[in-house]
């Protein structure tokens, strides 16, 4: 008993919501808590209660790995949005989590830390839209410029609007707001967190979406290496949709490398050379379609050079106070 209203305790603490669904494990609800936590049916209140207790630490992980991802991701976004294009979109600053919006393995403890079938916000990030609008963990977005707030896209990439400003409706403590946010435009390429113990990252231009493993987030633990691997993405769809070039040339991937490493940058990372080996735990190099490994290759020499020149001409460009944009002379250009 102890467990379980230290699990309901911590439900109200985190997100400042009711823990309806941890009195089920009390009181007994439609679909058994046993079952929901793939326990046998004949599992005493105390196991079921350690079970849960874990099933949400697993979760808060996932939100916490999702958040920082979303976090890196969507400064870089921001601050690169003249590399892409013109395909811009709305980004707010903060990540998301809810019921439909982990994987199935933490869909029981999504029901426990979350009351409602909505998207709660789980950070807020300093300094963006949403922490300006007066947004804060714990509300539940309901609508985004009039839209409905159905799923994770709706939040991450809104619909394309030149209004320089974005009507936020959300519910806290039971109570509709109406905020108001700055239209702050960045890369329309979201981030998503996938559940998987390899090492990788994946970008996908037609569906506009970069893809990061759970395994990733836990093995970097540097926020500048993570950018690396971010912007090498991000990167991977520019040149896709913008310049239009994709092939799983080698060239490719270092082109990718040159624009990631100047989308870290703007975003304010400070990188060095150390900060390149983070290529080097990637277990298949990259992978340029999700499900496909047939095009890869881990990091080379040649890569590696590249890319430390890289890094000596944007902090050249910074100590002579030019613009962080990538030039037509770099040899990974030619
Ligand atoms: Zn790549």
């Amino acid at each position: 008993m102890e467990l379980e209203a230290e699990v309901a305790a911590c439900s109200r603490r985190r997100l400042g919501i009711a823990a309806g669904a941890a009195l089920c494990v009390v009181l007994g609800c439609a679909v058994s808590p046993a079952r929901q936590l793939g326990l046998p049916p004949t599992a005493s209140g105390a196991e079921i209660a350690e079970a849960e207790r874990l099933s949400l630490r697993a979760l808060d992980r996932w939100i916490e790995h999702d958040s920082r991802l979303q976090r890196v991701s969507q400064r870089m976004r921001v601050a690169g949005r003249e590399l892409c294009g013109g395909d811009v979109a709305p980004v707010l600053g903060l990540a998301v989590s809810g019921h439909g919006a982990v994987p199935e393995s933490y869909r029981a403890a999504a029901r426990v830390r979350f009351a409602g079938a909505g998207l709660y916000v789980v950070a807020v990030f300093p300094g963006m839209a949403a922490a300006a609008a007066g947004v804060e963990a714990g509300d539940v977005l309901l609508e985004i410029a009039s839209s409905s707030v159905r799923a994770e896209r709706d939040v991450y990439r809104p619909r394309a609007m030149l209004d320089p400003a974005i009507a936020l409706r959300v519910l806290r403590d039971g109570t509709e707001l109406l905020l108001t946010a700055e239209s702050t435009q960045g890369c329309a390429y979201p981030a998503r967190l996938t559940i998987a113990e390899v090492v990788n990252a994946a970008a996908r231009p037609s569906a506009r979406e970069t893809y990061f493993n759970t395994a990733l987030l836990r093995e970097v633990h540097d926020d500048d290496q993570l950018a690396l691997v971010v912007g090498h993405e991000i990167a991977h769809i520019i040149l896709g949709r913008v310049l239009r070039t994709w092939s799983s040339r080698r060239d490719t991937e270092a082109e990718a490398d040159y624009i990631g490493a100047y989308l870290a940058a703007r975003a304010g990372h400070d990188l060095d050379v150390g900060d390149i080996e983070v290529f080097d735990t990637l277990v298949f190099g990259n992978v340029d379609a999700v499900g496909r490994r047939s095009r890869t290759h881990p990091i080379t020499s040649a890569r590696t050079l590249a890319l430390r020149e890289t890094l000596d001409e944007i902090e050249r460009k910074r100590r002579a106070g030019e613009p962080l944009e990538p030039s037509e002379r770099s040899p990974l250009l030619r």
